[in-house]
């Protein structure tokens, strides 16, 4: 759909519906030009090498943490979420930031493999080239350390980027770029675009190399659609509904504590807070009783008033009214708060017990603060409700002895054992899911080679006496390379 140029969008704090700034809605050629300059940057970029890359990311790194501050206020501004949590996603981003810089060079130098005994001549070595320019489209929930991920690999690996962030957090997305552009060697190494779902739109059509897309499994599907026309790799990192499976030896304090932090920080609106608990029958009642205990304690309410803050999205608080109606509606019990815990734009903490799982609240991703526990006969039980999800992001197993037994089982793409979100902040970890969360990885070794492509060189060190591949290619050549693949039974290496 074309875009009219200079089309206006304002931005909102979600507490107050307050307007904090005006952006423009960038056109497809807009989006165009951004991406040609960009195109032209990649090639001095990758010039700069590993080195050069890596001063430029640590002087970003410092300065993140320097105005961390600021930035924590712009973004407890725009998402509503309590300051303290925005400075740690900030303090959280800049460590991605250090460790991409640091590690790019090791990870991704050429490597050299055996060529084999038919190939001894050869010298066989594999480069990762960066692809050019990466389209990074980002979500509002953690509108900070969620490009990041994908930001700060793509430009460790050589790649120059273009970055629309979401439009219920458009001021951060510009912070980003202008602090990285306040020690660049040069201009359009990363550049923010700002507008609405048109102009994420037009990134897919304007011949970028490769795009990172972080939101919706709905909008995942649209990206990759649309990229797979010009056969644009993606990847996708998208929603969750992660289970925690709760054993009869666990450590009962320790789980509801991380659990309820899980559903609840951020308003619940973490991609991979929890969103439903298989707890054994045995401890059910125990674990219960301590998440109402737990939820009493913890109130929605503005920055500075609230253990988290308002739902930043509208439109989710009708996904949340409905998820918990029609749980009720279902069979399901509220244990604590209810349907009244929504009150726009805050919704107080609910936990739900027993609901069916063809409830819509237990297969649909719910984004709010509100955590369902089921009974479990068994871990066998647990484990097969926890696989039979759309979803496979992340989830929590607590056990004193089975941890890792049951973890092997999960089909998701990151397990936290007596632990929650910990693969999300340890760098060198990859960082993604699989089935409806998504593919592909951001984040550690697999997120630097991500924004790279494989390219095999093989050259020649010496010349054989036979000629193998060409139609010289002698009788008694053939027989003695097939008697040698015999005598080594194919294994040539
Ligand atoms: P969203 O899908 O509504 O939007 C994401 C981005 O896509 C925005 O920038 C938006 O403008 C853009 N967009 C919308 N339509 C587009 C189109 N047709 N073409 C191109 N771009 C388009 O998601 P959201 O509401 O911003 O984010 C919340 C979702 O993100 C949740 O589902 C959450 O679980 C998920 N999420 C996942 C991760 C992860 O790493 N797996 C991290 C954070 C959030």
């Amino acid at each position: 759909m074309a875009i009219k140029r200079s089309s206006l969008f304002n931005s909102h704090n979600p507490v107050n519906g307050e307007v904090i700034g005006t952006y423009p809605i960038m056109s497809e050629s807009e989006v165009g030009e951004v991406v040609s300059r960009a195109r032209e940057t990649s090639a001095k970029w990758q010039k700069i090498g590993f080195n050069g890359r890596k001063q430029v990311l640590l002087a970003w790194s410092s300065l993140i943490l320097n105005r961390i501050d600021q930035i924590g206020e712009l973004i407890s501004h725009e998402t509503g979420k309590p300051l303290s949590d925005a400075r740690l996603e900030v303090g959280m981003a800049a460590n991605h930031i250090s460790w991409a810089a640091r590690h790019a060079e090791s990870i991704l130098r050429t490597s050299y493999r055996r060529p084999g005994l038919l190939m001894a001549n050869m010298a066989a070595t594999v480069e990762r080239s960066p692809f050019g320019v990466i389209g990074v489209i980002g979500p509002w929930n953690y509108p900070f350390f969620t490009p990041i991920g994908s930001i700060s690999y793509a430009l460790a690996a050589g790649n120059t980027v273009v970055f629309k962030p979401s439009e219920y957090a458009p001021g951060v997305g510009m912070w980003l770029q202008e602090s990285f552009n306040e020690n660049a060697p040069f201009a359009d190494i990363f550049t923010t675009i700002t507008g609405l779902a048109q102009t994420g739109s037009a990134v897919c059509e304007s011949g970028i190399d490769k795009i990172s897309f972080t939101g919706s499994t709905r909008t995942a599907k649209l990206v990759a659609a649309q990229c797979a026309k010009h056969m644009i790799p993606v990847v996708l990192e998208c929603g969750g509904k992660d289970p925690v499976i709760v054993a009869a030896d666990a450590d009962l304090a320790r789980a509801v504590d991380a659990t309820m932090w899980s559903a609840m920080a951020n308003a619940g609106q973490s991609c991979i807070g929890a969103e439903r608990v298989y707890v054994d029958e045995k401890v059910a009642d125990e674990f219960i009783a301590r998440a109402i205990e737990l939820a009493a304690t913890i109130r929605a309410g503005a920055p500075g008033n609230g253990n988290y803050g308002p739902a930043t999205l509208p439109s989710q608080i009708k996904v949340i009214q409905t998820h918990i109606k029609e749980a009720i509606a279902d069979g399901g019990i509220c244990v604590y708060g209810g349907p009244d815990s929504v009150v726009a734009p805050f919704v107080q903490p609910v936990v739900l017990i027993d609901v069916p799982e063809n409830s819509a609240a237990m297969r649909e991703e719910t984004f709010g603060p509100i955590i369902i526990i089921n009974r479990v006969a068994t871990m066998r039980e647990a484990i097969d409700l926890s696989n039979a999800s759309a979803y496979g992001l992340g989830a929590s197993v607590w056990s004193r002895r089975k941890g890792k037994k049951i973890a092997s089982q999960l089909q998701c793409g990151m397990v936290a054992i007596n632990s929650t979100f910990a693969f999300a902040t340890i760098a060198s970890l990859p960082f993604g899911g699989v089935k409806d969360s998504g593919s592909g990885r951001v984040h550690g070794p697999e997120g630097l080679l991500e924004y790279t492509f494989a390219r095999t060189v093989v050259r020649t060190r010496f010349y054989l006496p036979f000629k193998l591949l060409s139609f010289k290619r002698r009788q008694k050549d053939d027989a003695l390379i097939i008697k040698l693949i015999k005598l080594l039974k194919g294994r040539l290496g």
